[in-house]
């Protein structure tokens, strides 16, 4: 069934022959084109007679002649929908007939139209063989040509044309359908389905594509145009109450509430899918009236699209899935990997990428509870969305961050910051929100979405360290310190793999006495080309990757032993200590792997010394005291290390179970400038006060030793009296140490 030619009428000459095409109303009436070929004029006349005024499944016949083999090739060059041919086998040559038939079924591909053979001799029946091979449906003899035999093998071989196109419009359907689901895991595939069945609709209907697919949206329950060919084209993925018909709007509700497919004189409004309230509703626009067949045609085709389209939507919610944010159902991060690789794709030209992180989004989940974080999550893409508008994506690119994409006048890093001046509305009340940023300019096609992404990323992590509440917008240099601190990340892990780390231990000696008590293990990490990487640097890198983790149980464990080595050779001071790292103190299970290396090094826990710096009490108050209670009922000691420059409340200081305070060395250092010791002495006098051991490190000299010393400080450390030493020099040491403190004291 194809579309009709506006030339072929010249041929067409209706049964009852008083040549009108067009019915009364205008619109042309569908027909069933049989065409008789036959040398012999009396056969035609004969036909024509037969079957004048005769209507069969609701359609007139119209009759096609041709005289001879030739003058039907050139006929049925333009005409391929006829459903019958009436062949006169005999006629310029003895096989034209059948070299016409080879000419149907194999070059023409006409697969459909139905074969009656016709001779005037019975000796010239073809082989039984050449009927089958050429799907030919009858052989008559002319005798039988009477009005009644005719008409009763015209009425058969109709029925079975029918049938063939029932089937190929099946056929065809499913091909799309398979063209389309090859589609579907893009975000496209429904829309390439839904134009698919229009085409398809118009196709049998034998009427320009023109039409529309609706369905009703899942979130919002608002019935939305999928796919629009021809003057609704318009209309894609806008809410159906645009189309300014408002009869075809009704039909088209009417349809997707009732499940029921409504046909009227100009127009198919078709149901695919199961249940009522869940589908789609295709609407096709026809000029003619549809008939009877045309309906029961439609009715096939829909049952084989809603299977596939059921089969669709399955994908399509697994799409969603991968896609998705469930709970703010926005674009997950790999939808807005791709969203900017389709942006970059189209030309990047004025766009900008900011990611908004939430300042402390944790905390207010601890305090607040999830279903308020989730709230104040609802209430950032909400206010977000509205304030960027249509032309920007937004996206949920992890737990606590938005990703934007637009235009860069509107997805601006300080428009933005503005956004959040008014405080949210969470729970019904007020909720302040701090947000730091990372920003991109789209600038080079050269990079692709991910790496953007990766761009955004590395500006809102400085951001968030150096800026927060604040933004930072990425520089290429940027990306190139990145990729530094990348590399030596795993120069570290390989490294760490290859037993290239190792330990260096600093004495710690009794002020008063010049005796030893201890030794801090120092991590050491001789780089590829010999160079020594100094800890403050490969440390912090550690710990952003939580390599500080195995890093750090490998430094407990090694201190441990080297401990258990010089308690062997008579030479082992008190105690060893470690530095631990908040990350590495939080972390499941650490006070069972300290205990661990205890036993495995034979020690006592009393020579051992854990020091944590002061941000651990950014952990979070509970967390802290439980830990440093438990490593103190074992017998470890734990000193805060770098005191006095973190930020932690003294009174809350003064409630952890603590043995030392360390004076971090920058106060020390400053001693000797105009006024200097004053810090020192506060932070010593303290640390006295609240009753516990005091040690000063970075001591440099013997003038230092002795105003430490004088100000009541325990202990101390630095490079006067030795610096971090390796297993060799340190054995050495220890072996010719001085006893006598006045060596220390005197310049
Ligand atoms: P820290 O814990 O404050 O360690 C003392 C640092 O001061 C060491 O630097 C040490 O070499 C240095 N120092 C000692 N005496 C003097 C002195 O008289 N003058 C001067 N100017 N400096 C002195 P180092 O070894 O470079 O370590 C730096 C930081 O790296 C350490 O500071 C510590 O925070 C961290 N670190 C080192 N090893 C480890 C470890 O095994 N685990 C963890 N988590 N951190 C470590
Ligand atoms: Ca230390
Ligand atoms: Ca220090």
């Amino acid at each position: 069934m194809t579309t009709p030619h506006a030339h072929e009428d010249e041929f067409i000459r209706f049964a009852d022959d008083d040549g009108h095409g067009p019915s009364p109303g205008g619109q042309s009436v569908r027909v069933w084109k049989i065409l008789v070929i036959d040398d012999d004029d009396d056969v035609h006349q004969a036909t024509r007679f037969s079957l004048e005024g005769v209507q069969l499944f609701g359609r007139p016949l119209a009759l096609l002649h041709a005289t001879s083999a030739a003058q039907a090739r050139d006929l049925l060059q333009d005409i391929r929908d006829v459903a019958v041919v009436l062949l006169d086998v005999v006629m310029e040559t003895p096989d034209a007939g059948l070299g016409l038939v080879d000419h149907i079924r194999t070059t023409l591909q006409m697969v459909e139209t139905r074969i009656v053979l016709r001779t005037g001799q019975p000796g010239y029946a073809p082989e039984h063989e050449t009927l089958l091979r050429y799907d030919i449906n009858d052989y008559k003899t002319k005798s039988e040509l009477t009005h009644h035999k005719l008409l009763t093998t015209i009425t058969t071989t109709l029925r079975a044309y029918q049938q063939l196109c029932l089937i190929e419009a099946g056929r065809r359907g499913l091909e799309q359908i398979v063209e389309a689901s090859g589609e579907l895991l893009r975000a496209a595939g429904l829309q390439r389905f839904a134009s698919g069945v229009i085409t398809q609709i118009a196709g049998i209907l034998g009427t320009r594509p023109e039409g529309i697919v609706c369905a009703q949206g899942q979130a919002t329950g608002g019935y939305r145009v999928l796919a629009a060919a021809g003057q609704y084209a318009h209309l894609v993925d806008q809410p159906v109450e645009r189309l300014q018909d408002e009869r075809v709007v009704a039909l088209l509700k009417q349809v997707l509430q009732s499940g029921q497919s409504v046909f009227t004189d100009n127009a198919s409004v078709l149901f695919l899918g199961e249940r009522q309230g869940d589908g789609m509703a295709a609407f096709v626009q026809s000029d003619a009236l549809i008939e009877a067949v045309d309906v029961q045609l439609l009715r096939v085709f829909c049952t084989n699209l809603t299977a596939c389209l059921n089969q669709l939507l399955t994908l399509q919610r697994l799409h969603h899935v991968a896609y998705e944010d469930p709970m703010l159902k926005l674009p997950n991060r790999t939808r807005f990997i791709e969203l900017l690789a389709e942006c970059m794709a189209h030309g990047c030209a004025n766009r900008a990428l900011v990611l908004v992180d939430v300042d402390d989004f944790a905390g207010i989940n601890d305090l607040m509870g999830h279903d308020y974080g989730d709230g104040l999550l609802q209430a950032m893409a909400t206010r977000l969305a509205e304030l960027t508008g249509p032309e920007v994506i937004l996206a949920r690119v992890s737990g606590n961050a938005f990703g934007l994409l637009g235009p860069s006048d509107i997805v601006d890093p300080e428009r933005v910051l503005g956004f959040f001046v008014t405080p949210l509305q969470v729970a019904g009340k007020p909720q302040r929100v701090s947000v730091t940023l990372g920003a991109c300019l789209l600038d080079d096609p050269g990079i692709d979405g991910v790496d953007w992404l990766k761009n955004a990323s590395i500006a809102l992590k400085q951001a968030k360290r150096d800026r927060r509440g604040r933004f930072v917008r990425f520089t290429p240099e940027m990306a190139q310190h990145a990729r530094n601190r990348t590399q030596m990340l795993s120069e570290l892990h390989a490294a760490f793999d290859h037993n290239h780390l190792y330990l260096a231990f600093q004495p710690q000696l009794d002020l008063r006495t010049g005796e030893l008590i201890g030794l801090e293990a120092l991590m050491r990490w001789r780089g590829q080309d010999g160079r020594m990487v100094p800890p403050d640097r490969f440390i912090p890198l550690a710990e952003q990757s939580g390599l500080i983790v195995g890093l750090g149980d490998w430094g407990i464990k090694t201190a441990c032993l080297t401990m258990r080595e010089l308690l062997k050779q008579g030479l082992a001071p008190k105690r060893m200590a470690v530095n631990v790292s908040v990350v590495q103190f939080q972390t499941p299970g650490f006070v069972e792997r300290v205990q661990d290396a205890l036993d495995a090094a034979g020690l006592r826990p009393d020579q051992l010394e854990l020091e944590i710096t002061e941000s651990v009490s950014l952990l979070g108050h509970g967390v802290i005291e439980t830990l440093l209670e438990r490593l103190r009922a074992m017998g470890v000691s734990v000193a805060i290390d770098d005191f006095g420059t973190g930020y932690s409340s003294l009174s809350y200081l003064e409630r952890l179970p603590l043995d030392r305070i360390k004076i971090d060395k920058a106060f020390v250092t400053q001693m000797s400038a105009e006024g200097g010791p004053r810090i020192a002495e506060l932070i010593a006098q303290l640390g006295l006060k609240l009753g516990l051991q005091v040690l000063a490190e970075g001591i440099e000299d013997a003038r230092a030793w002795r105003t430490l010393a004088a100000m009541g400080v325990h202990e101390g450390q630095g490079y006067h009296i030795a610096r971090p030493l390796e297993m060799p020099e340190l054995v050495e040491w220890l072996r010719h140490r001085p006893a006598d403190p006045v060596q220390y004291t005197k310049e």
